[in-house]
């Protein structure tokens, strides 16, 4: 019941807050300057309005029975290949950002790992200062496949990292709402992993820097394969 209110409920203030935010876009562009400071702020506030919804949909379609997982082989080279080309344009060059990719591929939906993987970038980017290197990584070994995002950004204390895959646990709320966070992305990540059988792995070292990392199992052949 939960479930669905929250989806139902982000489905309908969909609707009434475009409409706001179109007209607030509107009077802005007529350029009366006397109440454009005030309605630069409220086209600001129902972005983050939109950005919370869009976020709290995807998660109910994750939790969503209706939704099951489309199980195709997905190559990660691609999948890190797509995330460093939209993280490219996304951080108009405030950052220094690598690829290191290596062949291997999972059963699963490529949809679903990309976005979980453009969201660790995109946290990489609100959590590491200007000039910072950034690097979108995959790698196999005997454990399994991996698949994450390492930055040498502001880093994160211990005592929050079990805590970072719940709704809305921020470290710094005023930070992460400036930097335009919702709160909701790692949460988004942890599902997408729950549905390929996954796990998500976080090294911190404040001041340092941060690993997320995903894992995944090796498929029995590879299994076999490995053995061999
Ligand atoms: P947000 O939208 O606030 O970034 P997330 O669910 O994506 O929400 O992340 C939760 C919190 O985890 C963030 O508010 C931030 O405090 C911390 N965090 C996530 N990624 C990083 C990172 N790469 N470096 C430092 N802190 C991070």
């Amino acid at each position: 019941m939960r479930r669905d209110f929250v989806a139902n409920a982000s489905h309908e203030l969909r609707t009434p807050i475009t409409v706001i935010s179109g007209f607030a876009e509107a009077l802005c562009d007529q350029g009366d300057e006397k109440i454009r400071a005030p309605l630069e702020k409220i086209v600001k506030q129902t972005e983050r309005m939109q950005q919370i919804i869009e976020d709290l949909i995807i998660l109910a379609r994750l939790e969503s029975k209706a939704s099951p997982l489309m199980h195709d082989r997905v190559d990660l080279q691609e999948v890190v290949e797509q995330v460093y080309e939209d993280a490219l344009i996304l951080d108009h060059g405030r950052h220094e950002i690598a690829v290191n990719v290596q062949p291997a591929s999972i059963m699963g939906n490529r949809v679903e790992l990309q976005m979980a993987i453009n969201n660790l970038v995109t946290n990489a980017m609100r959590y590491t200062p200007e000039g910072g290197i950034i690097e979108v990584f995959n790698s196999v070994d005997n454990d399994g496949v991996h698949i994450g995002v390492k930055d040498n950004g502001i880093g994160i204390m211990p005592e929050h990292i079990g805590r970072l895959t719940e709704r809305f646990y921020r470290v710094d709320p005023g930070r992460s709402r400036e930097q335009g966070g919702t709160g909701l992305g790692l949460a988004i990540v942890k599902h997408v992993l729950d549905r390929h059988n996954a796990s998500l792995h976080v090294q911190s070292t404040p001041g340092k820097g941060s690993v997320f990392r995903c894992d995944f199992e090796l498929f029995d052949e590879e299994k076999k394969e490995k053995a061999a």
